[in-house]
């Protein structure tokens, strides 16, 4: 992370917008593919050979020595799941696909949450209010407003619907590093957070629980499941802040 937050020009928010229509793209060309019998590094192969035939790159492969193109959990896995030839998708999961790139110097971040055959209205319901969760939270992306009101927002929208916010995994800003500042958390901390101003473009992503927001890493030093195995979902955009209001650069999922 660099140490201050990084406003763009209308230039770079173009090659931005760019960067992040590679991940829609890519994300909308795999969620054809989710089906039961599939694997996650199928997936994953998908996803890296479709950027790079968009002159991109996958940013997640390498970083830290993450070993995939994707981030792929399942059920109750929260985030960074480790694509495999042994995790085979089955009937009734759900499934949360990040992806992001690199492309002319800039970032692009976006991730969805998507049923895998038909799902339990249980699992449906979450999906649901946990996308629901980001728009609200991108309401709140207007010049003069704080970090806090994004947080605000996913928090009030995911607890007075009876689940929980994970508190150990945040948003954050983006641009020509893949994680800048601020940090985006997905509920409200003590103390005051920076105001929006045009030009900062930040990762907003709700990870959202049934059970507890309590999470823990497992042995592979990657992913992160739920701590009472409830489910979790996560869906993300890229967006900037403008005079006009928020900017989803991923549009389209
Ligand atoms: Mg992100």
């Amino acid at each position: 992370m660099t140490s201050s937050i990084i406003l763009k020009s209308a230039s770079e928010l173009e090659i931005m917008e760019e960067a992040n229509q590679i991940v829609a793209q890519t994300l909308c060309m795999l969620k054809e593919h989710v089906a039961p019998g599939v694997t996650t590094l199928q997936l994953d192969q998908l996803a890296e050979k479709y950027a790079r035939k968009n002159n991109a790159t996958p940013a997640f492969k390498g970083y830290r020595g993450f070993p995939g193109s994707l981030c792929v959990s399942i059920n109750d896995q929260v985030v960074h799941g480790i694509p495999s030839r042994k995790v085979i998708l089955q009937e009734g999961d759900i499934l949360s696909i990040d992806f992001g790139v690199k492309y002319k110097g800039y970032y692009g971040d976006a991730a969805i949450t998507v049923p895998v055959g038909s799902i339990d209205h249980q699992a449906e319901d979450l999906l649901k209010i946990t996308r629901e969760s980001l728009y609200k939270a991108i309401e709140q992306v207007k010049v003069g407003n704080r970090i806090s009101d994004i947080s605000q927002a996913v928090q009030d929208y995911v607890e007075e619907r009876g689940y929980s916010v994970v508190r150990q995994f945040v948003g954050h800003g983006i641009g020509q590093h893949l994680h800048e500042p601020p940090e985006i958390p997905n509920y409200r901390r003590a103390g005051r957070s920076p105001k929006l101003l045009a030009g900062m473009v930040i990762a907003i992503e709700p990870m959202v629980n049934s059970g507890s927001h309590e999470v823990k890493i497992l042995g592979d030093g990657w992913t992160v499941v739920t701590n009472d195995k409830s489910l979790s979902a996560h869906f993300e955009h890229s967006v900037a802040v403008t005079e006009n209001g928020p900017l989803i650069l991923s549009h389209g999922l």
